[in-house]
């Protein structure tokens, strides 16, 4: 029978077969056919493919079907021409590598054997050439061992004894410490220890070496390790079924000065500078460098060392990239003189690095714009957003919590607000803010701290969203720590750290550290602006940002942000300055009381608009009016309590000083005694007290009243706006007094007004009335037109089936998934997220957090008919998503499928959509 019909082939030389074949030749085996058919020099070699193995483990004596090893002997003799060795050849060996490979990687399968071809001749050839002993037995033993074990069975603990008994005789603990003798005496145990356990002498035939090992390798695929791979990674006979044998000649770096072994990257992988990158050692196996014996010498020494080599290495670095047009991480051996390649495969880049080759092969024409967008993963470009920790570094984290807005950073660690101003602002230290929750007083310790710790709370705990916000590292809920505030100390498990010691918060991970972990800083790099550029040319949907105040507006323009789709106006009541009058008008007792703490903040709120407008012009800016329930300004009800009793003992204090001033006529004392006392009493003047007293009781009176037991679902958003008409008057007024200021000045601005928690048509109706009012008034006062648009938010479900009808007053309609996602579910997504979603994810029955990715079969259908009903009322509807989906990839395809125009998004989260955004475009083509 002739070995190679085309039927019966199951043998391919590297140089024959199919490149591309995963599924026949394993993936290992077609990237090296790929690598010789592009002209590489690949040491010579061949596949038995994956039906082999099928066919094999289909026999029921396990046999290797006729003609497989025929054929493995014809391709041997061609690999012997190649080489000009001999199989078996005692003077001049051809030793051989045998590995699996299957169509997909799997680090279950089989260990490679390496150095086949050995026995007792053989060695003695690979010393006379090599001219080392030592080498020699030891590649011997390395052999035996491994073919011991993986082809025939051999137990290591058998080779183990044998070892460690001739290491304690000769009296060294390191392998490298032992002789030529040793190593020989070495071999010559463990071909008694295989002998020994399988009742036959070590076979020393190299074809009989090979045929044992095909068969082992083929046996792999159904052992445990294999099986039980497979079955973790869902990975079914349609994806990967058998594995093939890969054969190849083994080269030898360590063949003397003109040898030599390495590792390299085509461009560099850290920076992505278009330059090789890499280590290399003279004399030397690939062993050596793993097992850091010696210390490689990086790349660029070669064009000194081995000038030859080294040109023939820039020609294999050029074949691979115009090859592969992507970065390759390749393994290289010279062998007297001949540089073989031995692997590669797509090199593993940091984001920086992936943005500048994507670039940089693009203008070279390696690559065309959609790939340079489609080999860069949209999450990875956040890194290049926040502070990482210095990945050379290694630490053990102290605590772990939820990832709540990304970025690391160290400081010392603080324990409230009032103290993170201190240290941080006035004596300009970087402080950590450690709490047990956030509030909304806290502001100003956000505003001096690099980075938030809560150890209660969600992803939306106060802290998390603020944190984000303003784009600080925050880490949520390390419920591992145990704050204590009055004694200024954290307690986690058994360590603890106290005011003053310095912590390393990781909101990306949220990991906490104790002590400083460097930081690397973020750059937004011109060849990242240039491909967020290319990104917008390709995307159908926009990218605006979420932005309270100017200095994030800043910084979501610089990250290419083309409008702002969320300013959130309460996040501008909570500044410091404003906070007092926050909350005197929500203590007032009569709309006058009201009117006037409103009539101080109209002015500050117009201030911030403008600010927003001019940041952005001539871009939009979405204005939501006041969205949260009032109450949420006011302090925490236990703390006014407690305010109230210290308040009320200074009270007593006072009135007994006011006593003991008048008795002081009764008492004979010095004058200098009586006027001191005097002062005290001033000091404590009791009228003052009452009225802090009267202040307090006031907002905890304010605190029952506006009590709520859902607050999410009650007297917020547009409720709050028509049942105190006044709130949303002020801020209407504020936004279209800047936007007229804005004419005023000739700068172009695209303002637009949205009420938030809409669900119904009149409520939209009655808001545009305020509107209207306030408009006609401003226009008519400058004589001037004021333009901007009106819309609302869509975050109840109500608001979704009443589209058409919302759409007939609205222009723009804008999804709150954060909402909407909490209605859709009924879940509220604090208890959600810390009570029951992980283990309904771990059980399957959700297949991920809902609040993190768009849930498509519920909220995107409620999108999907709000878009179209909307759009039936008024076909130029802009819709867009400003829920925290709108930064998260697998949402914005849904986006994009729905025909939303824009996301909106955090500003560092801006660069990922843009991306999301090119992809789902561009995949959808
Ligand atoms: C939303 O509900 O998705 C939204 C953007 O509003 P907020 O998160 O402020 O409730
Ligand atoms: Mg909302």
């Amino acid at each position: 029978m002739n070995a190679e019909t085309v039927t019966d082939k199951h043998v391919f030389a590297f140089a024959e077969g199919d490149g591309k074949n995963k599924k026949l030749l394993g993936g290992k085996g077609a990237n090296l056919c790929e690598m010789t058919r592009i002209g590489l020099n690949v040491p010579p070699g061949f596949v038995i493919s994956t039906a082999a193995c099928l066919e094999y483990l289909d026999s029921p004596s396990r046999e290797l079907q006729a003609g497989i090893m025929d054929q493995v002997h014809a391709h041997m003799r061609k690999v012997e021409a190649q080489t000009d060795k001999g199989f078996g050849d005692a003077d001049n060996p051809l030793l051989v590598s045998v590995r699996s490979g299957s169509a997909l990687s799997m680090p279950g399968m089989m260990d490679t054997i390496l150095n086949l071809g050995l026995n007792g001749a053989t060695l003695q050839g690979v010393i006379a050439q090599t001219g080392d002993r030592r080498f020699g037995y030891d590649a011997y033993r390395r052999f035996i061992q491994l073919f011991g074990k993986v082809a025939l069975g051999v137990p290591d603990e058998r080779f183990d004894r044998q070892f460690d008994a001739i290491k304690k005789r000769a009296g060294v603990t390191e392998d490298v410490a032992l002789s030529a003798d040793d190593l020989q005496e070495v071999s010559e145990g463990f071909l008694e220890v295989v002998a020994e356990f399988t009742g036959r002498p070590f076979p020393d035939d190299p074809f009989e070496q090979l045929e044992i090992a095909i068969k082992a390798v083929f046996n792999s695929w159904t052992g445990k390790r294999a099986v039980d791979y497979r079955k973790q990674f869902n990975i079914t006979p349609d994806m990967a079924n058998g594995t093939a044998v890969n054969v190849q000649t083994m080269v030898f770096g360590n063949r003397g000065e003109d040898s030599g072994t390495g590792v390299a990257f085509t461009r560099n992988p850290g920076t992505g500078e278009n330059k090789l990158f890499g280590e290399y050692l003279v004399n030397a196996q690939g062993e050596d460098v793993v097992a850091g014996i010696r210390t490689p010498k990086p790349i660029d020494r070669m064009t000194a060392e081995m000038p030859q080599m080294a040109e023939e290495l820039a020609e294999l670095r050029d074949k691979l990239e115009t090859h592969y047009r992507e970065i390759q991480d390749f393994e290289f051996t010279i062998e007297r003189g001949r540089l073989f390649c031995l692997q590669t495969r797509n090199g593993k880049m940091n984001a920086t690095a992936m943005v500048r080759t994507s670039v940089e092969m693009e203008r070279a024409g390696l690559i065309d714009r959609k790939e340079a967008l489609l080999r860069i993963q949209p999450e990875l470009l956040e890194q290049m957003l926040f502070p990482r920790l210095d990945p050379g570094v290694r630490s053990e984290p102290v605590a772990q919590g939820l990832p709540a807005s990304p970025g690391a950073a160290s400081g010392i660690a603080v324990f409230d607000a009032d103290r993170a101003e201190q240290i941080g602002k006035e004596m300009g230290h970087k402080v950590i803010l450690v709490r047990e929750e956030t509030k909304p007083e806290d502001i100003h310790g956000f505003f001096a701290a690099q980075g938030i710790l809560t150890s209660r709370g969600g992803k939306t705990s106060h802290a998390a969203v603020v944190a984000r916000g303003m784009g600080k590292p925050c880490v949520a809920g390390a419920e591992g720590i145990g704050v204590d505030v009055e004694r200024r100390e954290a307690q986690v498990g058994k360590a603890s750290f106290r005011e003053g010691d310095i912590i390393t918060i990781d909101g990306s991970t949220g990991k906490v550290y104790l002590g400083e972990i460097p930081t690397v800083e973020p750059e937004f790099t011109q060849e990242l602006s240039d491909l967020l550029g290319w990104a917008d040319e390709a995307a159908q949907l926009q990218v605006w940002a979420n932005a309270d105040l100017p200095d994030d507006a800043r910084r979501a323009l610089k990250y290419g942000a083309l409008g702002i789709g969320l300013a959130r106006t309460e996040r501008m009541f909570n500044a410091v300055d404003r906070l007092p009058i926050v909350i005197e008008m929500i203590v007032a007792e009569t709309p006058e009381q009201r009117r006037e703490a409103l009539d101080k903040l109209l002015p500050l709120q117009r201030a911030d608009f403008k600010d927003l407008f001019q940041v952005m012009s001539p871009n939009p800016v979405t204005i939501r009016l006041l969205d949260p329930p009032i109450h949420e300004f006011l302090p925490d009800e236990n703390q006014l309590k407690r305010d109230l009793e210290t308040l009320r003992s200074l009270g007593a204090t006072s009135h007994g000083m006011t006593v003991l001033a008048g008795a002081m006529n009764l008492i004979q004392t010095s004058d200098e005694r009586r006027t001191e006392i005097d002062g005290i009493r001033r000091l404590l003047d009791p009228a003052l007290v009452e009225e802090a007293i009267a202040k307090k009781e006031a907002m905890l009176h304010k605190v029952h009243v506006l009590y709520e037991t859902n607050p999410m679902l009650g007297h917020r958003g547009v409720r709050l706006g028509l049942t105190s008409p006044e709130i949303y008057e002020m801020q209407i007024r504020a936004i279209l007094e800047a936007a007229a200021d804005c004419a005023k000045m000739g700068i172009r601005i695209q303002p637009r007004i949205k009420v938030p928690q809409v669900c119904t048509r009149e409520e939209l109706v009655r808001v545009r009335a305020y509107v209207d009012e306030i408009h006609a008034e401003i226009q008519q006062r400058d004589g001037r037109p004021v333009d901007f648009k009106f819309g609302t938010m869509i975050e109840v479900v109500r608001a979704c089936m009443q589209a058409g009808p919302l759409a007939e007053v609205a222009e723009f309609f804008s999804f709150g998934t954060n909402d909407l996602t909490q209605a859709a579910f009924s879940f509220s997504r604090e208890d959600a997220e810390n009570k029951f979603l992980p283990q309904y994810n771990q059980l399957g029955i959700l297949p991920n957090n809902p609040f993190e990715v768009l849930d498509s079969e519920g909220v995107g259908k409620l999108m999907e008919f709000a878009v179209e009903w909307g759009k039936e009322v008024r076909p130029d509807m802009h819709v867009g998503i400003c829920g925290e989906h709108g930064g998260h990839p697998d949402s914005i395809g849904l986006c994009h499928r729905i025909g939303l125009d824009y996301v909106s998004c955090s500003a560092p989260r801006v660069p990922v959509a843009k991306l999301a955004a090119a992809h789902v475009a561009l995949l959808a083509d």
